[in-house]
């Protein structure tokens, strides 16, 4: 699916990660500019399991133009240091799924940085939400280190 979120308003109102982006649903935002999302996911692996998405709408890799996937890259590239020192993590998973037989269950192309502890488990989905206070206080440890980087 090639259309933008402005392009085609049926995805904006049906897709939850375009909803953030307009503003239309609440999220715990690290960082924003006209390419790249970043913000918290609600029912992390670990303390700090980020989603960096595209601002116009993909279902999956496999539509994104090579300069939308470039922004997320270079915006991971960026992130990825600052969630890893925040959540004082030795290690940090990167993960992308495409299509339901890979497990994706929200369909706007996302990568998750998720931070590994020694004993973090190696899954792709968090078991329950995380509580609004603690991903508060994290997104704006997170903002503040990011402004720095
Ligand atoms: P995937 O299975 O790769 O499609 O991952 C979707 C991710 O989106 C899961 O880790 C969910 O916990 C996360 N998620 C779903 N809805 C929201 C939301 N409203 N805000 C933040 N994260 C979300
Ligand atoms: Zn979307």
């Amino acid at each position: 699916m090639q259309q933008g979120l402005f392009g085609d308003e049926s995805v904006a109102q049906n897709c939850i990660f375009c909803k953030i982006i307009a503003g239309k649903a609440p999220a715990h935002i690290l960082y924003q500019d006209e390419q790249v999302l970043s913000f918290l996911d609600i029912s992390p692996v670990s303390a700090g399991h980020s989603l960096i998405i595209p601002t116009n709408h993909h279902d999956n890799i496999f539509s994104l133009s090579e300069e939308e996937i470039t922004a997320v890259a270079l915006h991971a590239k960026r992130l990825a240091p600052v969630v890893k020192r925040v959540t004082k993590s030795p290690g940090l998973a990167i993960h992308q799924l495409n299509g339901r037989a890979a497990g994706q269950t929200v369909f706007h192309y996302h990568m998750h940085l998720i931070p590994c502890q020694h004993d973090t488990p190696q899954q792709f989905h968090g078991r329950r939400p995380a509580s609004q206070s603690a991903l508060t206080e994290l997104a704006v440890e997170i903002r503040q280190a990011l402004t720095k980087a």
